[in-house]
């Protein structure tokens, strides 16, 4: 090669070859340096000039290691001193990667190959030097923004993948893929459905297998949710979303997929769904004074019939003109309203079964949470949404649970209810709780409905009153109860602007330690 030739003795061909060296040199992207055995630079091309800030005739006779940095510059002499004394191959090799520093002393990524120039005595050596910095910057920026990829698969708990089907391109899974489903990461690779196949919970997996065939059948993508056992024996719901990418005859060419672990989520739903339930049951038994009211009158009616008819057999018989018939007739009668009457009583002692009522400090805050995310999909079903304004005190009421979200719960509904007739983009419910001039929380819902008359809000809290069609009207004068029998009061005032507001407020009570 070129710089063989170089070294070449013949005066004529030497300096001509010379100069057609230089002149390529020159052109060279690379930097090239080159230097003697004792690491004394004899030449610095264009592109070195650039590179590194100097100009060659400052840096003929200098140590070439002075375009390194520490510590590679000391590294330089040691490596030069071992290949000379021991025959060594290379210097700094081929295609390291190092640092190397300018003139003005700022540093830059390089990959540097070092070269012996053959048939050289003492031996010379020629550096190539290419700036990476770019090269550099943009692995770094991959990496980050893989990095980042996998920060926030962790954080969702979603892993992806890619599957080919018409190439040699392998296929690919995301790091956190692995743990969704529950492997170690680098665990030999099988294909995802193989993986997923003995892993699918018996009862869904008819549903997963039909998903299947139906992306084998031409579907372009699916969307399912199924439970998957774990090695370990762990039960986890994903919801599995799979697109397949086909070529214009229809053939399958690559399918994307993620598969995210949603059972904390899924979890969640059941514990609110059960506190739901645990709320909606209680609404039914929630003041014994408002049930006593309504169960009397069902009690009543029954008592009423059995008295007149028990009257009628009276008189039938005092007249002395009766047929048996006429008689047996009312008995039936009384005995058909005694069993009603015992229905009820039997339906009041199940209502009214196995709920004991604790009181416990809890956050005001944590009240107003809990209801919101209980309301959520009906708020949501109706266009409504919620404000939070929880108290910065986050002061705490000692309470039953579970009555005062019953009674939140239901201040939200009727919120819910005011606001159906008001533009959507207004539907907003403002849920707040504040310490007030006595030092009781407060809690507040507000809305922008149809607002309460002045002549009915001293009527809305008497029991049956309702101007709902299926309406029970008990779910005032049941909360305010509620929060009387907790030492607070219940009212409700016109909402500057527009709609109603409800307040209560609780004792404070100091914050469980720890807490
Ligand atoms: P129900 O909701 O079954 O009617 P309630 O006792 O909860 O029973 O409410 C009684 C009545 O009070 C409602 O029918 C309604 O007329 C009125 N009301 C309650 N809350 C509001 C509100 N936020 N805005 C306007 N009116 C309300």
């Amino acid at each position: 090669m070129t710089l063989l030739r170089v070294a070449e003795p013949q005066e004529e061909r030497a300096q001509r070859l010379e100069r057609e060296f230089q002149a390529v040199l020159d052109a060279a992207v690379d930097a090239v340096v080159l230097f003697d055995h004792e690491g004394r630079i004899e030449l610095l091309n264009h592109a070195g000039e650039r590179m590194f800030g100097y100009k060659e005739e400052d840096v003929v006779g200098l140590k070439v290691n002075i375009l390194l940095p520490e510590p590679y510059r000391s590294q330089q002499d040691d490596y030069l001193r071992q290949y000379i004394e021991a025959g060594e191959p290379r210097i700094v090799g081929i295609g390291r990667e190092l640092l190397a520093k300018r003139r003005d002393g700022s540093e830059f990524s390089a990959e540097i190959a070092i070269g012996r120039v053959q048939g050289t005595d003492p031996p010379r050596f020629a550096g190539f030097i290419r700036d990476i910095t770019v090269r550099r910057n943009a692995e770094e920026a991959l990496r980050r923004s893989e990095a980042q990829l996998t920060i926030a698969q962790e954080i969702a708990n979603l892993g992806n993948y890619v599957v080919h089907f018409d190439s040699n391109l392998e296929d690919y899974w995301s790091p956190h893929l692995y743990r969704v489903l529950g492997r170690r990461y680098g665990e030999r690779y099988i294909g995802v459905y193989e993986y997923l196949e003995p892993m699918v919970h018996a009862a869904d997996r008819a549903r997963w297998q039909q998903m299947r065939d139906e992306l084998a059948a031409g579907a372009r993508s699916a969307d399912i949710e199924y439970r998957i056992i774990h090695p370990d024996g762990s039960l986890r719901y994903v919801h599995h979303i799979a697109q397949t990418t086909r070529s214009t005859d229809g053939r399958a060419l690559r399918q994307v997929g993620t598969l995210h672990d949603i059972t904390d989520r899924r979890r969640a739903e059941d514990e609110a769904r059960q506190m739901q339930d645990r709320i909606a049951h209680f609404g039914r038994i929630s003041t014994m004074g408002e049930m006593a009211a309504g169960i009397a009158h069902e009690v009543n009616q029954p008592l009423t019939a059995i008295a007149t008819f028990a009257q009628a057999c009276q008189r039938l018989i005092a007249s002395g003109d009766f047929e048996l018939q006429e008689i047996n007739d009312a008995l039936e009668q009384i005995s058909g309203q005694a069993l009603r009457a015992g229905e009820v009583i039997r339906r009041l002692r199940s209502f009214v079964k196995n709920r004991e009522v604790r009181r416990e400090p809890i956050e005001a805050n944590r009240l107003l949470e809990d209801v919101r995310m209980l309301a959520q999909t009906d708020a949501r079903h109706h266009g409504v949404r919620f404000r939070l304004e929880s108290s910065p005190d986050s002061p705490h009421v000692k309470a039953d649970a579970v009555q005062i979200q019953q009674v939140i719960l239901n201040l939200v509904r009727n919120s819910i209810d005011a606001m159906q007739e008001i533009p959507e983009a207004q539907r907003e419910i403002l849920l707040r709780t504040q310490i007030d001039a006595e030092g009781d929380v407060e809690f507040m819902v507000a809305d922008r409905g149809v607002g309460v008359a002045a002549v009915a809000s001293a009527e809305l809290f008497n029991p049956f009153f309702t101007t709902k069609p299926g309406g029970t009207g008990l779910g005032l004068s049941i909360s305010r109860s509620i929060v009387r029998a907790h030492g607070g009061k219940l009212w409700c005032s016109a909402n500057p602007g527009g709609g109603a507001r409800f307040f209560f407020t609780l004792p404070a009570v100091p914050a469980p330690a720890g807490s």
